[in-house]
């Protein structure tokens, strides 16, 4: 095998984390090959991200990571040191509003983490909420439904019981470009990206890690192979024997994200924030051509669609039309278009909606996956906690017992990694959602 097909470690999956992790290993001056079935850098389940960010998780180190984000999108171009071609992404640090209801238990959890965190957040009577976004009705329609239901759109007695904005939040304007932008910073320290490229086999070696090989059959040696295929990632685990050794396992969701236009007169895409609003079921964010992108917030009444990411409907469904007709509940003005636009893309769930950053029982295989549709904004962060868990593991360090610690510099606090270990206890306190 010629010299220029060793690594130092190879990585499965160009997106967001894969590219960020690529970044934080060539800055320790490993040689890094990242491989992706795909044509382009960002071009799988990142693509169709809304690249929110925010502060508030279930758990004070979820958050604690999240709210460490925010400050390395803000100074993006400083920490990828890097110039690229294509621009840079720019992160619209707009806040983010979220309704209080019965569900997020009015957001004391939440704003008690940002308490211990620093964070900063202002509670919002519902004039303020909409003096923010004078579009919307401050109506409550809780529970969240399903459109057949004869009370869909019926609303409650009450009004809507406040809000808070949460100030370190906003969103990046495009996923891909941010993935690209990792890729050059990468390529500077050295690492290298081959596209077309799709992972068949992980080759093994006296009970170690040895390398891959492609569908071409091409083989690729390294000692170290990181798993961050994203919605692909169970296959992987199955192709490496690691996945009946974890305790938290990954599975591939389904998911629409709506575009619509905002009702005219309103500038939803300059003046706008992020709005959460668990009392319909879903979340808002401006979007290019002053258009409302709309997700879903996994409300209890809707079926989840789990699928093989190989075979899947990539059409808008009923979920589009329901997304938009809750959107509606919210923003009476709303236009409903006849032509579904929008996203269809996949999570990579697992059982508790947390990440697992992590090694495996196979030395030498590590993974990143299960970033169930909430680390985009962590990309950065999550990079170098899996190199710093690679390179304390590959000196010895035995991390399953003793999880490393991972300093965040901006906030300067400690997190434990503990979290984010495949062999966790799930985490009770979970929305089970994509709240994380
Ligand atoms: C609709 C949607 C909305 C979201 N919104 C937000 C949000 O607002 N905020 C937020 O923080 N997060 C959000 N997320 C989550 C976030 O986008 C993801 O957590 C993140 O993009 C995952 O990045 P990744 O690099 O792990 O995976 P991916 O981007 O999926 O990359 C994995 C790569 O692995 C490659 N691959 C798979 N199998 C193989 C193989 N055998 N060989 C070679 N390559 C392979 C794929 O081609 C793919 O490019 C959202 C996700 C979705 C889908």
């Amino acid at each position: 095998m010629s010299e220029s097909n060793r690594y130092d470690a190879v990585i499965i999956g160009a997106g967001i984390i894969g590219a960020a992790t690529s970044l934080a290993l060539s800055r320790k001056n490993w040689r890094v090959l990242t491989v992706d079935r795909l044509p382009a850098a960002g071009y799988g389940s990142t693509s169709g991200s809304c690249a929110i960010i925010r502060p508030y998780y279930s758990t004070v180190d979820a958050s604690a990571i999240a709210y460490e984000g925010h400050f390395y999108w803000r100074d993006w171009q400083e920490f990828l040191d890097a110039d690229d071609e294509r621009g840079f992404v720019t992160y619209n640090n707009c806040g983010a509003m979220v309704s209080k209801t019965p569900h997020n238990n009015e957001l004391r959890d939440a704003c008690a983490i940002m308490d211990e965190l620093g964070a900063t957040y202002e509670h919002l009577t519902i004039e303020q909420m909409r003096e923010r976004l004078p579009m919307l009705s401050t109506k409550s329609f809780y529970p969240a439904k399903t459109i057949d239901d004869p009370d869909f759109g019926v609303a409650n007695e009450a009004q809507l019981l406040g809000g808070v904005l949460f100030h370190q939040a906003g969103f990046v304007s495009d996923p891909q470009l941010a993935t690209h932008n990792l890729q050059r910073a990468a390529e500077k320290n050295g690492a290298r990206f081959r596209f077309n490229t799709a992972v068949a086999e992980i080759m093994q070696s006296g009970g170690k890690v040895a390398g891959i090989r492609t569908t071409d059959g091409e083989t690729i040696s390294s000692p170290v192979v990181i798993n961050i295929a994203g919605p692909h990632s169970s296959k992987l685990n199955q192709l490496a024997g690691v996945e009946g050794t974890m305790k938290v396992k990954t599975r591939a969701l389904r998911h629409e994200v709506a575009h619509v236009a905002a009702p005219p007169g309103y500038d939803y895409e300059n003046q706008g924030c992020i709005f959460s609003d668990s009392d319909i079921g879903g979340y808002m964010r401006p979007e290019r051509g002053n258009h409302i992108l709309l997700g879903s917030e996994d409300p209890p009444c809707d079926d989840r669609e789990w699928v093989d990411p190989d075979n899947f409907d990539h059409n808008f469904s009923n979920m589009w039309q329901t997304l938009v007709m809750r959107a509606a509940q919210r923003v009476p003005e709303l236009g409903i278009p006849s032509t579904a636009s929008g996203v269809v893309e996949l999570y990579d769930v697992t059982d508790d909606w947390a990440p697992i950053y992590d090694k495996s029982d196979l030395p030498g295989f590590y993974m990143a996956v299960g970033t169930s549709g909430n680390q985009f904004k962590n990309a950065p962060v999550a990079g170098q906690i899996m190199a710093n868990i690679v390179e304390s593991v590959e000196n010895g360090h035995d991390h399953d017992t003793q999880p490393i610690d991972f300093h965040l510099r901006y906030i300067d606090r400690i997190v434990s990694t503990a979290f984010c270990s495949r062999l966790r206890e799930i985490n009770r306190n979970s929305s089970f959602s994509v709240l994380g």
